[in-house]
């Protein structure tokens, strides 16, 4: 089995006083894995701006490669523009960059309607500055008219300049699989790093599958479930269908995984430890 697989870690800007810390910890736990860097994500319509960006400079000045999210729904190409000015000044040189969703309530989208044209703007602005992570969807964005057009997109953003995508987390490795198939069929040249979501908690992981339409098999779904109150018992199962997942990517080959963290170490450490040995 491969060891030492690149990895990187995913987290949300914290609110709370308390939530800086404790995101502070969960870095120093996962930095012992040397992560290729970590993320930051961006509340829709930006309006986690400030926090984005305050995360990520102190990910930076800890010694850290820090790639923020950037999501153009809402925003006017003014703001856009002076975000990237103020990363670039910065020296970061990495960015995940994203359509977002539409907060509900918006009646203005903005000077962008898709995350192509993020991508063409981010190019045309700063060149090859920075490095260009895109999402990736091998269960199909919910809103893509078909698979062959949600393939298209990612094609499209590829040529426009990204550099490589990371997926949204699934369960069914075949769908990866599968999809990254198509997307060499489709000339799609760039590493495809699948997304992870460790199990936490049952209710917030259907929440989120709903959104994003990546689907929980009936099989792993029911199990789950039954496990009703006990959380213990459920993550020890999470960690295991997880560990299981990675591996088998890991096997195949996969770049690297990058793990959706929610700001927690301790199920990702389990994992990591179970694939490394
Ligand atoms: P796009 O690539 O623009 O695609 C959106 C949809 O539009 C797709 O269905 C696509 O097929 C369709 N489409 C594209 N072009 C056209 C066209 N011309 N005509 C018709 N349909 C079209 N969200 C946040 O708000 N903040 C974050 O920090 C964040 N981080 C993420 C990180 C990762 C790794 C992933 C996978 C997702 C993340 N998201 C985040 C969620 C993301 O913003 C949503 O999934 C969003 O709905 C789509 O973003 P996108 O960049 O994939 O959009």
């Amino acid at each position: 089995m491969t060891k030492n697989i690149p990895l990187s870690f995913e987290f949300f800007p914290p609110k709370t006083e308390d939530g800086i810390n404790k995101l502070r910890e969960t870095r120093a736990q996962l930095a012992k894995f040397n992560p290729e860097f970590f993320s930051v994500t961006f509340g829709a319509g930006g309006s986690t701006r400030d926090r984005t960006m305050e995360t990520v400079l102190e990910i930076q000045q800890e010694g850290f490669d820090a790639a923020p999210h950037i999501s153009c729904i809402s925003s006017s190409k003014a703001e856009i523009l002076e975000l990237l000015q103020a990363y670039q000044a910065k020296g970061i040189k990495r960015l995940v960059t994203l359509r977002g969703d539409v907060p509900s309530g918006e009646v203005s989208a903005g000077d962008f309607r898709y995350a192509l044209e993020l991508v063409e703007f981010i190019r045309a602005n700063t060149g090859d500055h920075f490095h260009i992570e895109v999402a990736a969807y091998p269960e199909f964005h919910p809103e893509a008219r078909s698979p062959a057009a949600d393939l298209l997109n990612l094609k499209r953003k590829v040529d426009a300049g990204a550099n490589s995508a990371i997926t949204q987390y699934f369960y069914n490795a075949d769908a990866y699989y599968r999809f990254i198939d198509q997307c060499a069929t489709a000339n799609i040249n760039v590493p495809i790093v699948p997304g992870i979501m460790p199990i936490y908690n049952i209710t917030q992981l259907a929440r989120f599958s709903s959104v994003c339409g990546a689907e929980i098999p009936r099989w792993l779904k029911m199990r789950l479930e039954e496990y009703g109150d006990d959380m213990v018992s459920l993550r020890a199962f999470g960690v295991d269908v997880v560990s299981e997942l990675c591996d088998n990517l890991q096997q195949s080959g996969v770049p690297s995984l990058h793990f959706y963290t929610l700001n927690q170490a301790g199920t990702i450490e389990k994992i990591i430890e179970n694939i490394s040995n």
